[in-house]
């Protein structure tokens, strides 16, 4: 989340930085009225009440965790992609051909024993 304002100038959204705007919260619970904003766009400094100061959620973030997300599910797709190939499907596979052959063997040795 981040704290944004309108310039009255450009009419442009600006942001409050992150240790400013925590200050802001404390202020705005506080009461104060006002709170100097300077606007990225064209540095226009103005007094903005607290009220015409909005929250917006931080699209950094959001696409930081985007990213993030995307490359961790690649990761594990890539690696335990693989890893299920690897440690799963053949040991399984050899399990399943050697469980099949233990089988026909004893099968084989079971029908032998009872002839
Ligand atoms: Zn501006």
């Amino acid at each position: 989340m981040r704290l944004a304002f309108t310039c009255r100038k450009s009419y442009k959204q600006s942001f409050i930085d992150g240790h400013y705007a925590n200050r802001l919260i404390a202020k705005s619970e506080l009461k104060r009225e006002e709170v100097g904003t300077t606007c990225a766009h064209c540095d226009h400094q103005e007094k903005k009440h607290h009220k015409d100061i909005y929250a917006v959620a931080d699209w950094r973030i959001l696409l930081a965790g985007g990213v993030l997300e995307l490359v961790l599910t690649g990761v594990l797709i890539y690696y335990l992609g693989l890893m299920w190939a690897l440690t799963f499907s053949l040991p399984i596979l050899v399990w399943k051909q050697q469980n099949e052959k233990v089988h026909q063997f004893n099968l084989n040795r079971i029908e032998r024993h009872v002839r």
